[in-house]
């Protein structure tokens, strides 16, 4: 194993892309403010413009937006963006804080004309807490009742035209109801390490980081198309170059700080390989259903599906069918076994 002057703390996970709180602190500096300066996504920044601008041009606020796409791809940069550019206010909040009707009542009440309202993981929203949403959004209108039995009543609020920008990982997940809703749907999609390289520039930039082109290269290629991950690797190379390297990241410094994280060339970290691995030495490679992946490996199936896989899916290693996930030959050759001799499985990787 590499030299490791970090522990590896699986917790943080640094190639994993959800948000941490360790995040918080780089993540609100780095954030674009204006479509211009949000790097890649071409076709949803075509189509967001025209939406913007039209809406503006007819004085109106912009129709409800879902973002979809896996997490740190830059959704909630996004709506930040589009409440920018519409010159409004942003609410921020996400499905899982919306506990009661009440909450949410209570935050569309306080809307002001053209806000955006941002809802993070929008399909964790409880039905009741949606059932306000839909005449929310659709006739600006909310329905409250006031006491209980006989004697309760119900009146009718008018909410100021708002913006609701639902942002979600699982699109398939949103109730029908709610996902017609929204007249404008944007597929956000993994970045190119070109891509990457360019926001990695652009982050050591405004955090006063000196990188090269091969270093900042490295830390995108290894990022998993996430921007969040290439900001989070970008800011431990800073470390390890600091330390080891008069400060400059180059590809070696690079290399060094990927390294002692396990990340390997193509940004696959330890856990990445030992869900290969145990699909391809308990299940010879599957099918093999996710519950079961799960459990073999300690980590919750819904991680494993928003996190691990798409990735994984995105560069060939792992398929979906009908009966299982199955780890594809290309997998197989990453992790330098041969398919038809398993035996040699051992010998290769030390998990
Ligand atoms: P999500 O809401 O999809 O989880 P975020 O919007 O929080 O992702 O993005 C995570 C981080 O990645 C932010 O700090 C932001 O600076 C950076 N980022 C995301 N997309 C871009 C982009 N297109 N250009 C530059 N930086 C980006």
């Amino acid at each position: 194993m590499i030299e490791n002057e970090f522990e590896y703390d699986f917790e943080n996970r640094m190639s994993a892309p959800e948000y941490t709180p360790a995040d918080e602190d780089i993540e609100n500096s780095l954030r674009p403010k204006q479509l211009t300066d949000y790097i890649g996504q071409e076709k949803v920044k075509e189509n967001l413009s025209i939406y913007i601008k039209a809406a503006k041009q007819r004085g109106e606020a912009l129709d409800h937006v879902l973002l979809y796409g896996p997490p740190g791809l830059g959704k909630t940069t996004l709506a930040g963006i589009v409440a920018n550019e519409m010159g409004v206010n942003i609410r921020i909040t996400s499905g899982p804080a919306i506990e009661k009707q009440g909450d949410l009542v209570a935050i569309l009440s306080n809307l002001e004309q053209g806000d955006v309202l941002f809802i993070d993981e929008i399909h964790r929203l409880n039905r009741t807490v949606e059932e306000i949403l839909y005449p929310a959004m659709e006739d600006g209108k909310i329905d409250i009742i006031i006491g209980k039995g006989p004697s309760a009543r119900s009146y009718q609020l008018s909410l100021p035209r708002f913006t609701l920008v639902g942002a979600t990982t699982r699109a398939g997940q949103l109730s029908a109801p709610l996902r017609d809703r929204f007249g404008v749907v944007l597929r956000l999609e993994m970045y190119t390490p070109e891509e990457l390289s360019q926001i990695v520039h652009r982050s050591a930039k405004i955090l006063n980081i000196s990188v090269d082109n091969e270093g900042a290269y490295k830390i995108a290629s290894r990022s998993r198309g996430t921007p969040r991950i290439a900001n989070r690797l970008l800011k431990r190379s800073r470390d390890f170059a600091e330390v080891k390297y008069d400060g400059v990241i180059t590809s070696e410094a690079a290399e060094s700080a990927l390294g002692s994280m396990e990340i390997d060339e193509l940004g696959l970290d330890s856990i990445d390989r030992r869900l290969l691995m145990t699909m391809v030495k308990n299940y010879n490679g599957g099918p093999v259903g996710l519950e079961t992946i799960s459990a073999a490996i300690g980590e919750e199936s819904v991680t494993i599906e928003d996190v691990y896989e798409p990735y994984l899916m995105q560069i060939g290693f792992l398929a979906r069918t009908p009966r299982g996930r199955i780890v594809t030959p290309a997998g197989y050759r990453h992790l330098g076994i041969n398919k038809d001799n398993t035996d040699n499985t051992q010998q290769t990787f030390d998990l």
